[in-house]
Formats: structure tokens, sequence, C-alpha cells
């Protein structure tokens, strides 16, 4: 080892989902990302942009993004706080709020990107166990801590908890801030952004990603009372001033104005994910019940690590983690009905041999 990299801050950091490429014939159901195209809107808004709209700097706070935020939603502007996709935004919540000596919680089964910036950050942290369904243990949360966090849906899991589940939560909590992740929310129930107006503790974060089908612009936000968006903006700015850049600002403003758009392609999912459940479950399949745009699931005799390379072969892509209690789990995200059709005809083949 170099004298100077003694000095160096060394992290296992997270590893993303195959970004493979795309050509023909392939189905890439691995990242969840959205099968159907942005709003038709998102075009016209792009074909406006031109290489002069780059010569300056982009707004810095954001302003036409967190505007049709807090039009689309019906809320005060002061109350939402928008970054480079949720990993951006959760990052810079958790070097915000999470700055206790006490350990933050968050499920030992979730987004695995927590525990990496945990770590990056110094943060300590304790990872309580989903129960033998996968089901968050609401009382494992009650003790204390130095925050919480928890993804909802689940993510790998898909499991949605139950606003009163989490309202609890925030209930026996009043010294931490509690965030949700609710990448998925809009494939499942309501949204915890209904109890921000009852607990200034509580921190919603969604993202452009995947009901909004704009994973490649990088757009997510955080919904909170004034005061933690003041303190998030504080460590943003103290960070990167200019976060966001033009096209996404756009762009984003652009995708929340058709609502018939997004209720279509989300209902349109959410149609494609039941019945792809009850076509597995014919497989041999089993899963927690999901309420996100893909599917965690098991075969009762062939392992997930073997079908994952058998898919993979026949460029079917869908995820797989080598971790404690979910290796034999693969993640399907719900693609279009074409594309999940060709992945169930060939586990039918493949399983039948
Ligand atoms: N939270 C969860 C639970 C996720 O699965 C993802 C997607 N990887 C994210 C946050 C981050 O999504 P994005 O940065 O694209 O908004």
């Amino acid at each position: 080892m170099r004298e100077w990299e003694s000095h160096v801050r060394k992290v296992t950091p997270y590893t993303p989902g195959e970004q493979p490429g795309s050509f023909p014939g392939m189905v890439k159901l691995n990242t969840n990302e959205n099968p159907y195209p942005p709003a038709p809107g998102v075009r016209k808004a792009l074909e406006e942009l031109t290489p002069e709209s780059f010569r300056l700097y982009p707004d810095p706070a954001a302003s036409e993004l967190v505007d049709a935020l807090a039009e689309y939603y019906g809320k005060d502007r002061e109350r939402f706080f928008v970054g480079v996709g949720s990993d951006d935004v959760i990052a810079m919540a958790f070097q915000t709020f999470f700055n206790s000596k006490e350990p933050i919680l968050f499920p030992d089964i979730s987004y695995s990107f927590y525990s990496v910036w945990a770590q990056l950050f110094g943060i300590p942290y304790r990872r309580p166990a989903l129960d033998g369904e996968f089901r968050l243990v609401k009382e494992d949360y009650f003790g204390e801590n130095g925050g919480i966090i928890f993804p909802n849906p689940n993510a790998p899991t898909g499991l949605y908890l139950e606003l009163g589940a989490v309202e609890e939560i925030l209930a026996h909590n009043p010294s931490s801030v509690v965030i949700v992740d609710e990448a998925y929310v809009d494939f499942a129930g309501p949204s915890a952004m209904e109890l921000v107006d009852r607990y200034d503790n509580l921190l919603v974060v969604q993202t452009f990603s995947k009901s909004r089908s704009l994973a490649g612009l990088r757009i997510g936000f955080a919904y909170g009372q004034p005061q933690l968006i003041r303190y998030l903006n504080d460590v943003k700015y103290s960070f990167n001033s200019y976060t966001l850049n033009l096209p996404s600002l756009k762009l984003g403003a652009e995708a929340l104005k058709d609502k018939a758009y997004f209720r279509e392609t989300v209902e349109k999912i959410v149609a494609t994910r039941e019945r792809v459940k009850r076509e597995l479950s014919s497989l041999g399949f089993h899963f927690p019940d999901s309420g996100a745009n893909f599917i965690f699931a098991a075969h009762e005799s062939c392992p997930a690590g073997e079908l994952f390379q058998a898919l993979r072969k026949e460029h079917i892509y869908v995820r797989y983690f080598d971790a404690p209690r979910i290796r034999n789990y693969l993640r399907i995200t719900i693609g279009t009905d074409e594309e999940m059709n060709k992945l169930l005809s060939f586990l039918k083949a493949y399983l039948k041999r």
C-alpha cells in the first residue's frame, strides 16, 4: 500500500443493476424502469430546448420543478425539495438528519444503498429483521434510535405497509426523523404524504424514475414540513448549488402536467403485475404480494441463481441478490405484456425440462 492510500476513504460501493445497452429482442426487467414512454408533453418540451439554453447555469432553487410539484399536489412550495434522483435526495437526507450517536434503523432486507450511505457518512446503523413472510415488524422501530428509513412498498420484497403502521412508527419517534422512501408508492396504496401535516419529523421521498418513466433524467423529491426542507437545502447548498440540470427541471415539470397519461400507464402496469402473479403461481413460484412494479419470486424447486443465468442467456434480464435470506429469489420488473409473455413462455419451457 502506498503511503497516501492510508488516508483514502475506503468504501464498498452500491452495485446498481446491469445496464447491458439495448438491442432487439432483449427483455430488460432488472432495474424497475417503466416500460412505457414518458408523457407525450415531455417530447414537445424536449424539442423546445436549444444548445443556447445550456449556456447558463440552471436555477439553483429548481423553482420550475418545485412549483410544478406544489401545483400537482396542491401544497406549499416550501414543502418540496428536489434532487438528482431519489438516491441524491436520500443521500442528502442521511447527511442532514442522521447525525446522532444512536444507530439509525432500517430493515435487514431493504434498499441496499442505505447501508452504503451509512458507511460512507460514518452513521451507525442497525437492521431489524423482517418477519418470516418479509413483513416489517413495526414494534422493532419503537425503541431509541438515531433515525429511521424504510421503503414503502419495501424493495426488493414489494410489500406495502399500511399507513396505520407507518403512523404508529411516527408516533413512537418524536425525537427522530423518519424517512419513508416511496419510490414505488404510485403502484401501491396511499402515500404517507398525507401524514406530513401531523408529523413535523416525517420526510417522504419519491422519484420520477418509475411511475413517470424518467429514470434517465434523474429526478427525485422530498416532501415534508418547511423546517425539514430548509435543513435539507442548507446541506444541499453546502455541497452543490446546481444539482438538477436544466433539461431535468423543464421536462420533469412537464411530466407532471399529464395526470391522465400517468394514471393510464400506472394502471396498465398494475394490471400486468396482477396477471403475472397468477401465471407465476401456476408455474410453482411464490412471492410476497407485491404493491410495486416488480415481483420478488422464488420457485418451489429451481434455484434462483440457476434461473437468473438461464434467463440471462436468453437476453432476459432480471435482478438477483446473492444475499442472506433472499438468495433464492428473483426480482422481476413488470414490463409490457409482450415482454412478460416472453419471460413466462421461457420459464414454462425451462421448468418443464
Ligand atoms: N429507493 C428505492 C427503494 C429504490 O429501489 C430506488 C431505485 N434504485 C431508489 C430509491 C432510487 O431511485 P432514483 O434515484 O432513480 O430516484
